[in-house]
């Protein structure tokens, strides 16, 4: 169904394909009603029979639509007329703005110049836009005229079905403003002074000027364009309504009936205002703008624990009445279109969002308790961005590892460590690195976590037939150097990646293990020879994520004795003298990271290359054991090792590493 599509179908293309602007229909148009955010846009562009301009034949149209908008521009240029975005300069307004936009939507032949003379005509006795006039005459559809405005100035479309708002965005203007000037706040983020808004003319200068004196100097406006009538929809729908979660839980404590209504039974309106639906998107919205990765709802005994994990960390976000948990549950399974009805066999599915001015993809779980179903949402955040290698906070040693390993061109390459461990981080910074326009990098990926430009990227769906395996053998006919497998799960899967590594590829993949050395048993566990496993593998790595220690509040003490018998050598490698013990620093606590004392979270990581000498000893199907004792010997470090670097160079506490870490013999 719909949310699913968009999310796999979208990743590859342009934004503006994806905004469904140029006379193509939006392709989210399908979303089903049930799916609640609602259906708010008029029908898919078909205009009713009294309406004799349409945007159909939309092929041949086009190639003139997107040619038009360099001759926009040349156009505004010559006249100073409105530029397309905000910070550009503001138009001028009135009558040349009703003549280009006109002038414009005649041109793409969207109407004719008879008509724009009507419709001129009415504008000198209505306060209306000129585009609004048009559509109330009936010459354009709404759906076509928000589609032009967003072709012709490359801003995007703002789909309400499928945008989270900010409630605290909302506070900037009232309902009658919003009306007034015909424009919806979406989002503000007051940390990066950016502000996100819909607007039914991103033209309209008085809007834009009321717009400047709500927000905060200097704020950065990004303008989505919505056709007037979804807009003004919109908008009595989000005023109407109490958006903050305490606002929400405070309505629902004096309505015991919302809570146990059955959602499915709402009509789209009631759906869209229903305190539950708000409920829930207030709490997802919230969690997205903590920076959460994953989302627990969690049925007890007696209430519902909500918790976010944020860097790593799970912490409780809110203790919720039991009795909400029907309608919440029941709200979730619909947005990620899971059967409702069974409550007692786990389900997973997915959607997806834009919250606060991000694309998010939410992957969804559910599994039967004994106090009800226990819901998971993962947050894959698709505006992230790839972090260049040299900015992972590797340490000199793993950086020249890497290096050699990169420079590889036949093998397999494989980050092992478990869920959340930053595996997929360190994967595409390598891609990126590698990715250059001589190469033909492919992927295989469940699902596209980050789209990379140059690279061919295949969404695997196993449920549809394309697995891992079948995936690969297709993607080996597509002439790649470079391959990156998401993850080897079985032993198909495993054979045709050692194929690919043997025949001259370069293959980048992922493991569940707990350390580097444990790659070569899981491989062989799934049925690999050893002897074959030998040579072809350049590397295996294994991460942890720890925390970081905000660098603003940090202190700075002498390593205790129990400290240094877990650090057990000093920054050089020697053996730690504890009458002369380290300075290690620990969190402190100031308002730049909220009284944690830590930000973020980065790698400890650990390499073992695999060398001739190495090889040899995989081939003799020796044991793990053998394996590490030849690796020390060749200068090998463990995440431990990493990690207890980490502390020296003050990046993170000894007791963020020993958390993470495996110091069990170190104790
Ligand atoms: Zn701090």
């Amino acid at each position: 169904m719909g949310f699913t599509k968009m999310s796999e179908d979208s990743a590859p293309k342009d934004k503006r394909a994806e905004t469904g602007a140029g006379g193509g229909l939006p392709a989210d148009m399908n979303i089903p009603a049930d799916a609640g955010l609602d259906a708010m846009m008029p029908p898919p562009d078909k205009p009713t029979e009294k309406k004799p301009l349409t945007l159909e034949p939309a092929e041949p149209k086009k190639p003139a639509a997107a040619a038009s908008a360099p001759k926009a521009a040349e156009k505004s240029e010559a006249e100073a007329a409105p530029s397309p975005t905000l910070q550009q300069g503001l138009p001028p307004g009135g009558d040349v703005k009703n003549k280009r936009i006109g002038d414009r939507l005649v041109e793409q032949g969207l109407i004719s110049p008879d008509q724009l003379k009507v419709a001129l005509y009415e504008k000198q006795r209505s306060p209306k836009l000129l585009g609004e006039i048009l559509v109330d005459l009936g010459f354009i559809s709404s759906a076509t005229l928000s589609a032009f405005l967003a072709e012709s100035t490359g801003l995007q479309q703002f789909d309400p079905k499928k945008t989270m708002l900010d409630p605290a965005a909302l506070d900037l203007i009232t309902k009658k403003d919003a009306l007034k000037y015909q424009m919806l706040p979406v989002t503000l983020d007051r940390e990066k002074n950016k502000a996100v808004f819909a607007m039914a003319d991103p033209y309209d200068v008085v809007a834009i000027d009321k717009l400047r004196q709500v927000l905060p100097r200097g704020c950065a406006i990004t303008t989505l364009v919505c056709p007037p009538e979804v807009l003004a929809d919109t908008i009595h729908k989000s005023y109407g309504v109490t958006t903050s979660i305490d606002g929400i839980l405070k309505e629902l404590a004096g309505d015991a009936a919302s809570a146990k209504i059955n959602l499915e039974t709402l009509s789209e309106d009631e759906a869209y205002s229903h305190p539950i639906v708000r409920l829930v998107n207030a709490l997802v919205f919230e969690a997205v703008k903590m920076g959460a990765s994953d989302l627990h709802f969690e049925p007890e005994e007696n209430f519902i624990r909500l918790r976010f994990r944020v860097d790593g960390d799970l912490i409780t976000a809110h203790t919720l009445h039991k009795e909400y948990w029907s309608g919440i549950a029941q709200r979730l399974k619909i947005m990620s279109e899971m059967n409702i009805a069974d409550k007692l066999m786990p389900q997973d599915g997915r959607f997806n969002l834009n919250v606060g001015g991000r694309e998010a993809d939410f992957r969804v779980s559910s599994l039967p308790t004994v106090h009800g179903e226990n819901i998971v949402l993962r947050v894959l955040d698709k505006s992230a961005s790839i972090v260049p290698l040299n900015q992972l906070g590797f340490s000199e040693h793993n950086r020249k590892l890497i290096e050699k390993c990169l420079s590889r061109p036949e093998g397999i390459i494989i980050v092992t460590g478990p869920t959340g461990s930053g595996k997929t981080t360190t994967l595409y910074s390598m891609l990126n690195e590698v990715n250059t326009p001589d190469v033909n990098i492919q992927t295989l990926e469940d699902p596209v976590e980050y789209s990379l430009g140059l690279i061919r990227q295949t969404h695997v769906r196993e449920g549809a037939g394309l697995t891992f395996a079948e995936g690969i053998k297709a993607l080996l006919r597509q002439d790649p150097d470079i391959i990156f497998i998401g993850e080897v799960r079985d032993k198909v899967t495993a054979e045709q990646a050692l194929k690919a590594a043997m025949t001259g590829h370069q293959v980048f993949t992922s493991l569940h293990t707990n350390d580097s050395f444990g790659a070569i048993p899981r491989l062989v566990d799934m049925g690999m020879q050893p002897g074959m496993l030998a040579g072809a593998i350049i590397a295996a790595f294994a991460q942890r994520l720890v925390r970081k220690l905000c660098p603003s509040c940090k202190v700075a003490k002498p390593a205790t004795p129990e400290e240094c018998k877990l650090l057990l050598y000093d920054q050089h490698g020697e053996p730690l003298d504890s009458d002369n013990p380290p300075t290690i620093y620990h969190p402190g606590g100031c308002p730049e990271c909220g009284n944690v004392g830590y930000k973020g979270r980065i790698a400890c990581v650990e390499i073992l290359y695999m060398d001739e000498d190495m090889d040899n000893l995989i081939a003799s199907g020796a044991h793990k054991s053998e394996l590490k004792k030849l690796a020390r010997t060749k200068g090998f470090k463990s995440m431990v090792d990493d990690g207890i670097l980490k502390v020296y160079e003050g990046v993170t506490s000894l007791d963020s590493v020993v958390k993470t870490l495996n110091f069990a013999d170190r104790m």
